[in-house]
């Protein structure tokens, strides 16, 4: 099995049976993003211990590579905190968008499957979309006294 089907395999997998999907009860935050391009939409939840993420779920419908990408998401950011994912999204941000960038396996892991994306520039609004809902959630946790 040479590389590109093993990245097609995971993408397949996580589409078909998404890890970490459905709401996150009770969360400290949540996001809700909306790819009108492919009319990809989704909800992120999150339960944070100060600055890192302890749970996150994610719930949407959407074409195989936004359920892909979020579900491959939630199961790389469990854990960390605010900087390590700003970090980790500005590497997928390079390899979605990038076609020469190299998929770093070995700090990305299975998010390297996305790297194929980068040849359909009209996906990536598909694949990012879960990362700009994260921030988005991260962004309101900051200011849980906003009357919003
Ligand atoms: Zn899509």
């Amino acid at each position: 099995m040479n590389l590109q089907d093993l990245y097609r395999d995971v993408i397949l997998d996580h589409n078909r049976q998404p890890r970490n999907f459905g709401p996150l009860q009770p969360a400290d935050a949540h996001a809700e993003g909306h790819n009108p391009l492919c009319g990809d939409r989704l909800t992120v939840w999150l339960r944070l211990d100060g600055d890192r993420i302890a749970d996150i779920r994610f719930e949407g419908q959407g074409c195989a590579i936004s359920t892909a990408s979020a579900s491959l998401m939630t199961e790389a950011v469990k854990g960390k905190d605010k900087a390590a994912v700003q970090a980790l999204y500005e590497r997928i941000h390079a390899l979605l968008t990038d076609p020469h960038a190299q998929a770093d396996a070995a700090t990305l892991g299975k998010l390297a499957a996305l790297g194929g994306v980068s040849e359909f520039p009209a996906r990536v609004k598909c694949a990012t979309l879960c990362w700009h809902t994260l921030n988005a959630a991260l962004e309101h946790s900051a200011d849980a006294v906003s009357t919003e």
